[in-house]
């Protein structure tokens, strides 16, 4: 069984050993780090660097703890995500958010390099075939897998295997495109944008927040660039009146979240990947929005644990024990105490993605929480 150790977010007395980097370094301390990374190894600390707008990412506070924690056992870590937007922008959104060589003490970069090609082509399975694996997480013999918890439009649940399969996998590949990238998990058939001029109120959203700039309008009609699309999905979600769609199936979409993360943690030797989730700003939507809402429940810890479905499961069951806060889209879904808050928001069942990482053997769902003192 998993051992899954838990420091609240609530400050019991004023000092730095109770707040919450504080509680982080005792709660790495406790994993024992030395156990899993060895003297001069590289470790990637995989991380969400979010968007312009969307700022409610693991902050640069906890990154620089998990650095310096690794580098207090010797090894030689990294913090990294994977090309979201074009990518030198990219690496100035995470600038911008606050992750940088100078904030978190260590260098930060892409993992699959600046044009989001750098990857290797992986044994995924029936959903996915093949997925194109970050090249600099494919090598990295270690990771840990900070992961910032909240709601998904297509997940209901975003934690550990949701970062690790969207994050650690590119948008495209160099010969297959989008469909060895993360579009293949977005999209189902040929995942051709399906656009509605009934329902277009003509807002131009879809055009502003396409990373490629493959949408454009002429003569009232909506044109986008089919061969360069990545099947991000972006363009359908913040459309405000459903006039655009990816064809998709949200099932389909879960089951291989966990299949990409599965293929992922084929590249570690069992033992070599750490799990940190941070059940803080628990926001409504994923870190790739262009805005990040209030949060929808209070602040409520940090877990670390060697077993990602021990990680999720246990993340779950806090956030099941958690009540809506007022003035958010919480209370104006009229979310009561007691309710499945994310359920409620997304109605989408967000536990297939655990289930079917339980049937592909990552982990499991059992697991013996360690409250830090
Ligand atoms: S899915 Fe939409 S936002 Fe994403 S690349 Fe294609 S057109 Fe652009
Ligand atoms: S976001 Fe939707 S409503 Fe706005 S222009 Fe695009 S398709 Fe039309």
């Amino acid at each position: 069984m998993a051992q899954v150790y838990f420091a609240t977010a609530r400050v019991g007395k004023w000092k730095y050993d109770d707040s919450m980097p504080g509680k982080l370094e005792r709660l790495l301390k406790k994993a024992d780090l030395g156990t899993y990374f060895e003297k001069k190894e590289w470790v990637a600390v995989k991380t969400h660097f979010g968007s312009d707008g969307a700022h409610r990412i693991v902050r640069p506070t906890f990154l620089r703890k998990i650095a310096d924690g690794l580098k207090a056992v010797g090894a030689r870590p990294f913090v990294t995500d994977t090309v979201r937007i074009l990518g030198l922008d990219y690496l100035e959104v995470a600038n911008y958010n606050g992750i940088n060589h100078l904030s978190v003490g260590v260098p930060v970069i892409l993992a699959d390099g600046i044009f989001g090609h750098d990857n290797l082509m992986v044994r995924a399975g029936e959903i996915l075939g093949e997925i194109a694996v970050a090249a600099a997480i494919y090598d990295v013999p270690a990771m840990v897998v900070c992961s910032h918890v909240k709601g998904h439009i297509q997940a209901g649940y975003a934690g550990a295997i949701k970062n690790l399969a969207m994050g650690a996998v590119s948008s495209t590949h160099r010969h297959c495109g989008w469909k060895c990238g993360r579009g293949a998990m977005h999209a189902t058939g040929e995942g051709k944008l399906v656009w509605d001029a009934e329902k277009c109120t003509f807002c131009f959203q879809c055009q502003e927040i396409c990373p490629l700039e493959c949408i454009n309008f002429a003569d009232g009609e909506m044109r986008y660039d089919n061969e360069k699309c990545w099947r991000c999905g972006r363009c359908a979600r913040v459309c405000p009146s459903d006039g655009l769609e990816l064809p998709g199936d949200d099932t389909l979409f879960m089951r291989s979240l966990a299949e990409a993360a599965a293929a992922v943690l084929t590249t570690f030797q069992p033992k070599k990947v750490l799990y940190v989730n941070f059940l803080t700003e628990i926001q409504p939507e994923c870190d790739c929005m262009p805005a990040a809402e209030v949060p929808i429940m209070q602040d409520l810890g940090i877990l670390v644990t060697d077993d990602i479905v021990a990680v999720e499961q246990a993340s779950i069951d806090m956030l099941l024990k958690a009540k809506p806060l007022p003035q958010s889209l919480a209370q104006d879904m009229g979310v009561k105490d007691g309710d499945d808050i994310l359920m409620k928001l997304h109605n989408k069942h967000y536990h297939i993605q655990i289930e079917e990482a339980v049937r592909l053997g990552i982990g499991s769902r059992e697991y013996e929480l360690i409250m830090l003192e």
